[in-house]
């Protein structure tokens, strides 16, 4: 076979880039990095008549001005990667406006094919398109498809492989004639100079700084500073004249004669209606109701509840079984195993650090489906819609409502891809208080330790009480954002427009594969960044060792109690046998006892019991003693070690507990927690610092590890004080 071909998917967001390129690529593709997002790009492999295919998916964008994260990922991928062929899928049902990022690769150059998708959609709404005039005027090929069914494919396929000998070649689009002669000048300008010119075409450049992209103007000043600058002067002085004479900006006028451009080419026969354009779409009659201003929120809490009531009903009985796996390992691994620190190490450090995130594979799993519906759908665009009216209230921006999401505003999402999805965020104060307030939303790492806590206290009804603790993580995070935005962040509030998809039916393929990749990102954390994290802690709740003396005690004691029946009565009661009669089952209870102690004993003595100790005045004004302690530290680092550490807290220092129990069974037998405990606990989970890899990742997204520190600290006194007057409250009242 000849060398692999290698193309780009790019287009605007819902376009249908995703669908094709898994009805092309099926499974064979690597996927990004973050759940929640799509700035990573995708990579995937076909064979199309015997030739390689390698393509690229990448993120959704508008148009190939730095405005946005999406904007500069797919631009510099496509001048530093130089793909052979570009394939721009664009929704035909819409046309005008997909059809602006065209414009763009023509002046960029790239060898280039474009795949009308949804001509379906297209037909419904009685828009007919020709392709043959398109292609014409374009002068690119246009391969009409449905990508949900793959049809026209093997035809857009094999126009594509026949693109990608084309040389780059970049193509002029007329801007009026004051533009029009700066940019000859800047163009003649940047030849001489060769600036910049191994990756983007002259006019390219010119034009991205006549609309003062700042990741061009950046590059410039880099590469030849005193070239930048006669740029960047021409630049003003077309601006002044431009403001003078047609009070308006390059870019406005730049995107005013795009539009131009792509007009022209549709009224020449390219697109007719067959019927009004202006009766309401089945989109729009559904939204009539759907985001109606009453009707609306009552039908997303009725959706949001409905998915909680679908989560844990439907994943309770696989949640069992892993649980009871995970069970059956420790007690082989206890029955094989020599005793010794490799043995401890690998029932309480691995199994149970694994094994308290895997077990709740299956909730995340089904969580993630029901969100991935919501998405593809088009229904959580709608949940955005009508979550800005109330965000302007607390001073965030319409934009700050998909980090909130992401972050786990359904629950299950995760910090990291929220706060840096808050990147779409212009104005400087509004970014900021949106990512504080971002990890107050319930990740998917703090999903499982709710769902153990409500299923143990609370488990009459444990979606209303899901449904409830998320409603409350909204409240305080929009609070905290108020506050912030009436003091450390004040400043005005900058206006949002948002535009609603229409709604889709979701494919199976593009729901497997979208809940796929984020259950996988989770398993992932649990085999690396969590096993570590429970090793490490595993370490701190086992050492120093009780001294020898004190062991030696506990031997002493138990010798004494052995020593004090007949030899057949103690031989029974280390046998595995259940039926023992009442003198030995009384010495398995003692001796019992008395193991219990010594494990309580040596976590007391422990790095982390004396930790969990030391801060035992301080919490129990929310009702945490010190075995609680303990894995609330352990969740500064991350929040899905918070079960698997009170596991081993709760085995190794409770008296009374059957080895067998369950960790939510120990919890409600043992006296130091109550419903009331677990309210606050729960409270203080939700709220108190973000994880570690969240806190390395606001830094880096607000510029400064001083807001890092400001949310570890500002979260933690927050969530102790709401949890203190949660727990005095509630003990009082009962
Ligand atoms: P992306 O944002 O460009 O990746 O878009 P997606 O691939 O996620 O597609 C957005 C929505 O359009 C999904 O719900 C798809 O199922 C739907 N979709 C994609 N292609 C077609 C098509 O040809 N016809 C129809 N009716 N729907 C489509
Ligand atoms: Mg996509």
């Amino acid at each position: 076979m000849t060398q692999p071909i290698h193309m780009a998917l790019a287009g605007n967001p819902n376009a249908g880039k995703t669908t094709l390129f898994n009805t092309l690529t099926g499974a064979r593709q690597h996927v990004g990095n973050y759940p929640g997002i799509t700035v990573d790009y995708k990579e995937g492999f076909f064979t199309h008549n015997n030739q390689e295919i390698n393509l690229t998916d990448l993120p959704g964008t508008y148009s190939l001005t730095a405005y946005s994260v999406e904007e500069v990922v797919t631009r510099d991928y496509l001048v530093n990667e130089k793909p052979q062929v570009v394939i721009n899928i664009i929704d035909a049902s819409n046309l005008e406006r997909n059809l602006y990022l065209t414009t763009q690769f023509l002046e960029l150059g790239c060898p280039l094919i474009i795949a009308l998708n949804m001509i379906d959609v297209a037909k419904d709404r009685g828009i007919a398109i020709n392709p043959e005039k398109l292609a014409a005027l374009l002068g690119v090929p246009v391969a009409p498809i449905i990508a949900r069914n793959g049809q026209g494919t093997d035809l857009l396929i094999s126009q594509a492989v026949h693109q990608s000998s084309q040389q780059w070649q970049p193509r002029d689009i007329s801007y009026g004639e004051d533009l029009d002669a700066v940019i000859m000048e800047m163009i003649t300008l940047i030849t001489e100079q060769n600036f910049l010119l191994s990756t983007y075409p002259p006019r390219f450049t010119a034009i991205k700084y006549l609309e003062h992209d700042e990741q061009m103007l950046q590059k410039g000043r880099q590469e030849n500073s005193l070239t930048a600058t006669s740029l960047e002067e021409k630049v003003t002085q077309v601006s002044d004249h431009l403001l003078k004479t047609m009070d308006a900006y390059p870019e406005a006028i730049i995107a005013d004669h795009r539009y131009g451009f792509i007009k022209s080419i549709l009224r020449q026969g390219v697109q007719t209606h067959s019927f009004d354009t202006d009766r309401l779409y089945t989109s729009d009659k559904i939204d009539k109701i759907l985001t109606n201003r009453l009707l609306g929120p009552l039908f997303m809490c009725l959706v949001l509840f409905g998915l909680y009531q679908f989560t844990f009903s439907w994943s309770e009985i696989p949640v069992s079984w892993l649980e009871s796996f995970f069970g059956w390992l420790g007690s082989q691994a206890e029955t094989l195993l020599p005793d010794g620190p490799v043995k401890s190490m690998l029932i309480s450090g691995v199994i149970g650090g694994m094994g308290g995130v895997l077990g709740f594979v299956p909730l995340i799993m089904f969580m993630f489906l029901g969100i991935a519906i919501l998405e593809d759908s088009g229904y959580l665009a709608r949940v955005a819609f009508m979550m800005d009216r109330i965000f302007r209230i607390f001073g965030l921006h319409g934009s700050s409502v998909m980090p909130f999401i992401i972050s786990g505003g359904i629950a299950g999402g995760c910090a990291v891809p929220g706060v840096m999805a808050t990147r779409t965020l212009r104005s400087p104060k509004e970014r900021l208080a949106t990512i504080l307030t971002v990890p107050f939303m319930n990740c998917g790492a703090k999903v499982p330790v709710i769902a153990l806590l409500i299923g143990a206290f609370f488990s009459e009804n444990k979606a209303m009480y899901m449904f409830l603790f998320t409603l409350i993580s909204w409240v305080v995070a929009l609070l905290a954002a108020k506050l912030l935005r009436l003091t450390v962040l004040k400043g005005a509030a900058t206006p949002f427009v948002m535009e609603l998809p229409p709604y889709r039916f979701p494919t199976m393929q593009g729901l497997a594969i979208h809940t796929w990749e984020r259950t996988w990102q989770y398993i992932k954390k649990a085999g690396t960044v969590i096993l570590g994290i429970s090793i490490l802690l595993w370490a701190m709740m086992s050492y120093p060792e009780l001294p020898a003396a004190r062991q030696a005690d506990f031997e002493q004691q138990r010798r004494q109690i052995s020593d004090a029946v007949t030899p057949a009565i103690l031989a029974e009661s280390t046998s595995k046998s259940e039926a023992v009669s009442e003198e030995a089952l009384a010495l398995r209870q003692q001796i019992t006892f008395i193991d219990r102690q010594e494990s309580e004993q040596a976590l007391r003595n422990s790095i982390a019991g004396k930790i969990g100790l030391a801060l035992e005045p301080v919490s129990t004004l929310a009702g945490f003693e010190w075995r609680t302690n303990i894995a609330l530290v352990g969740g500064f680092a991350a929040k899905e070690v918070i079960i698997s550490t009170l596991g081993t807290a709760y085995s190794m220092g409770d008296v009374k507990a059957e080895a067998s129990d369950s960790l939510g069974q120990r919890l409600t037998t043992d006296p130091s927690w109550n419903k009331v405990v677990a309210v606050s606990a729960l409270i203080f989970i939700m709220f108190y610092a973000p994880c570690f890899v969240t806190v390395v990742c606001i830094a880096k997204e607000a510029g400064h590890w001083g807001w890092a520190l400001f949310s570890v600290s500002f979260n933690t006194i927050f969530a102790f004080l709401l949890a203190t007057a949660v727990y005095q409250i509630g003990i009082r009242i009962g």
